[in-house]
């Protein structure tokens, strides 16, 4: 048998990257799939951010830049860091990487070792326990209850944080369940991490789609946490960016340059016209993404009316951001479908894909099997047609 590495072997695929892969192959195979799997805006990327792409390539602007990116770039993320978040840093306290999601990682390895502990409230994003793991740390998944908006509570986090915990990440809005830390939850969060001096990393990757009034930054509210606080974001979601890989990571000076040689070891810099394209999305006007996060609102509070009707399905708190839908499938769990239990929420996936063509991503991966995920970053056409077929074989899975 194959002998990989040990930490690899294990690894899960990304639940979100194979539930829209299997769409795309289906699609490709000529079936009528609608893709509700990946969390991806269905906008194009506005004109003047290709523009600024197009120009970097005339200008020759393509050769090898620092691995942590371009000055310029560096200066374009502490610019929209105090536009957007109201935080003071410097060149040297930021950096670009291809992705959020590469940023992400490269913070964890440098981060983190075998014997700590990382704080992962769910449900979470897929990737973020199997990153702390090939770290060679551990995860400590701590459930958020949705009784709770699906939010870690202050007291969940005191009574999570052993001696062995290194770590937290944050996400808010979060990503699958849409819920947001409002200042007073930050607040509360707050005091028990600058106690605690464990990493804070904040993924703020969804910041602008909020739909009720967003919260101040966790490190505006505690600005010690900035010792012990990092900033991950990504251009993918605010800009319609997700092919160009643009991430962003802020954080104090000596943890930088450490992820910064990590990068320069496997990546090397993020691609340099993509990096040229970030200068003009993060510092030219910002019209586009107000109108986006419109359209996001709308289908936002069409998706919550629809899904509410479903039969099996519940969603009792309204997602507040980013662009999915969580709902609770526990009623349909225990039916059973050509002569088997559905289970869970990637069973009745599954079945979702198999009988109405439509892909959703299941729960297991966030850490609630108990749940699908809905993303509405596509159009209300789209949107329309995948809960019409829904409906259909959510009924006919109730009526036996
Ligand atoms: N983060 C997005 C999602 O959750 C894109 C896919 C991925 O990177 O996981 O769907």
């Amino acid at each position: 048998m194959l002998k990989l590495n040990r930490r690899v072997a294990a690894l899960r695929p990304s639940a979100t990257m194979a539930a829209e892969a299997r769409a795309t192959e289906l699609k490709e195979a000529g079936a009528d799939v609608i893709s509700l799997a990946a969390g991806e805006p269905d906008f194009d990327t506005p004109e003047r951010i290709k523009e600024a792409a197009r120009r970097a390539l005339a200008a020759g602007q393509t050769k090898y830049t620092a691995a942590s990116g371009t000055t310029a770039l560096k200066q374009a993320i502490c610019y929209k860091l105090k536009r957007d978040n109201g935080l003071e840093y410097e060149a040297a306290e930021v950096m670009a990487s291809a992705g959020g999601k590469q940023g992400a990682f490269n913070v964890i390895a440098t981060l983190f070792d075998e014997g700590d502990e990382v704080i992962i409230p769910t449900p979470a994003w897929v990737s973020f326990a199997e990153m702390v793991r090939l770290s060679g740390a551990q995860p400590k998944l701590v459930r958020a209850s949705q009784d709770h908006g699906f939010r870690l509570s202050a007291a969940q986090l005191r009574s999570a944080i052993s001696a062995r915990t290194r770590g937290i990440i944050i996400n808010s809005p979060c990503n699958p369940t849409g819920a947001v830390y409002r200042e007073e939850h930050l607040r509360e969060l707050s005091r028990v991490l600058a106690e605690s001096g464990i990493w804070v990393l904040c993924d703020d990757v969804y910041e602008h789609m909020t739909y009720g009034g967003s919260a101040p930054h966790l490190f505006r509210i505690e600005p010690r946490l900035r010792y012990h606080g990092i900033v991950l974001n990504s251009l993918s979601k605010t800009y319609a960016m997700t092919g160009w890989r643009v991430g962003i990571v802020a954080g104090p000076r000596e943890v930088i340059q450490a992820v910064a040689r990590l990068q320069g070891q496997n990546s090397g810099n993020p691609n340099s016209i993509a990096q040229a394209a970030a200068v003009e999305a993060l510092k030219g006007p910002q019209d586009e993404v107000a109108t986006m996060v419109a359209e996001f609102h709308k289908r936002r509070d069409y998706v919550v009316e629809r899904v509410r009707a479903l039969p099996g399905f519940s969603l009792p708190n309204l997602p507040e951001g980013a662009f999915y839908a969580f709902p609770e499938v526990s009623p349909l769990l225990s039916v059973k479908w050509k002569g088997a239990p559905i289970g869970d929420g990637d069973g009745l996936a599954r079945i979702l894909l198999d009988e109405a063509q439509v892909a959703l991503v299941g729960g297991n991966d966030f850490g609630a099997p108990e749940h699908v995920r809905i993303s509405y970053a596509t159009s209300m056409a789209n949107l329309q047609k995948a809960f019409d077929r829904i409906e259909g074989v959510a009924r006919r899975i109730l009526e036996g």
